[in-house]
C-alpha cells in the first residue's frame, strides 16, 4: 500500500458536533473538551461558528468561547456564514475562517436560501476583510459526494466551486460528504480529478458515516494521496438539515488506525481516548467511537482500560 508518512487531522467536534446537539452545551464544558483535545496534541480545531444565535442557539457562545480557548500551539478555525460573522470571528481572534457552500443548488437553497452563485458572491466581502486582517480562509463544499435532494454530484461541479474558492484566495478546500453518500471509488475519482485539474490545491476530506463507509473512504483517499482529514471526537456531528445524519469519523478511531499503520498524526492515542471518554461522560450518552470502548491494541493498555473480551 502506498501510504503517506504523516497525516493532519482537523478536529471538528466543537463546531460540527456541538452544533448537532439538541441543547446548548455550557461554555465551561466545551472548554473542558477543547482543553483535553489540546492535551492530546490536536493542532487544528474548528472551534465554533459565528452564526445568528437565534438560528443556532447551540453556538451562541462563539465569542466568549474564543476568548477563553487555550492558545499555545493550536490553530483555531471558525465557520462564518456572512460578513458580520467574519467580522465577529476576526475580532474574536480566530486564526482561520471557514466558508461553506453546497455542491448542488437544491441543498444550498435548503441550507441558506440562496443560489450557489449568490453564496459565492456574498463571500467576496468575507475574503476581502480576511485579507485585510491577514486571516486565511478555507472554502468548504457540502454534499460533494452525493446530495439527498439531487442524488449524484458530478465531480466537475465540485471542481468548479473549488476553483472559484481558490481564485478568491482560499488556502484549502474542504470536500464534505455531508450526508455520508461517498464510497471508496467515488473518493478515488474525486481525488484523481483534483490531482489532474487542480494539482496544487490543498484538499481536506470531511466524511460522515451515515452508511458506514467513512473509514473505508478515508483509506481510499489516503492511498490516493490525501493527507488532510476532518474528524470529530467520539464521532460526534451531523448536518442539522439532513434527517438522522450520522456523525463524523471519530478522531480517536482514526488516530488508532493511522498510528497502527505507521502514519504519524502527532496525536497521543491514550490522551485522545481519555478526551473521547470525557466527552461521552459530559454528554451522558453513548457516542459512535469504537476505540474508546475497546481500548488501544497494546494489551497492557487495553486490559487496564476496558477489560479483555471474554467471548467471540
Ligand atoms: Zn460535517
Amino acid at each position: 500500500m502506498n501510504l503517506p508518512p504523516e497525516v493532519t487531522l482537523r478536529e471538528v467536534a466543537p463546531r460540527d458536533g456541538f452544533l448537532s446537539l439538541r441543547d446548548f452545551l455550557p461554555t465551561d464544558q466545551k472548554l473542558q473538551i477543547i482543553e483535553s483535545l489540546a492535551q492530546a496534541g490536536i493542532s487544528h480545531i474548528e472551534a465554533t461558528s459565528f452564526v445568528s444565535s437565534k438560528a443556532v442557539p447551540q453556538l451562541r457562545d462563539a465569542a466568549d468561547l474564543m476568548a477563553r480557548v487555550p492558545r499555545n500551539h493550536i490553530n483555531y478555525a471558525a465557520m462564518v456564514p456572512n460578513l458580520t460573522g467574519a467580522q465577529h470571528a476576526i475580532a474574536a481572534k480566530a486564526d482561520q475562517l471557514v466558508v461553506l457552500v453546497s455542491a448542488t443548488e437544491a441543498h444550498n437553497k435548503k441550507n441558506v436560501r440562496r443560489s450557489i452563485a449568490e453564496s459565492l458572491a456574498e463571500f467576496d466581502a468575507i475574503f476581502a476583510v480576511a485579507k485585510e486582517n491577514k486571516i486565511p480562509v478555507i472554502g468548504a463544499v457540502a454534499v460533494s459526494f452525493g446530495c439527498p435532494y439531487q442524488g449524484d454530484v458530478p465531480e466537475t461541479d465540485v471542481i468548479r466551486i473549488a476553483e472559484s474558492y481558490l481564485s478568491r484566495g482560499a488556502i484549502s478546500v474542504i470536500l464534505a460528504d455531508t450526508t455520508g453518500m461517498a464510497t471508496p471509488d467515488r473518493v478515488q475519482r474525486m481525488v484523481g480529478q483534483f490531482q489532474d485539474r487542480l494539482p496544487r490545491a490543498d484538499i481536506i476530506l470531511h466524511f460522515h458515516n451515515n452508511r458506514g463507509t467513512a473509514m473505508a473512504n478515508l483509506l481510499s483517499a489516503l492511498t490516493a494521496g490525501t493527507t488532510r482529514f476532518d474528524t470529530a471526537l467520539g464521532g460526534m456531528g451531523g448536518c442539522p438539515y439532513v434527517p438522522q445524519a450520522a456523525g463524523n469519523l471519530p478522531t480517536e478511531d482514526v488516530v488508532y488506525m493511522l498510528e497502527e499503520m505507521g502514519i504519524n498524526t502527532g496525536i497521543d492515542l491514550e490522551a485522545i481516548i481519555r478526551a473521547a471518554r470525557l466527552l461521552q461522560k459530559i454528554l451522558g450518552y453513548e457516542l459512535p467511537g469504537q476505540v474508546m470502548k475497546s481500548g488501544p491494541r497494546d494489551p497492557k493498555l487495553a486490559a487496564g482500560t476496558c477489560g479483555i473480551d471474554q467471548g467471540f
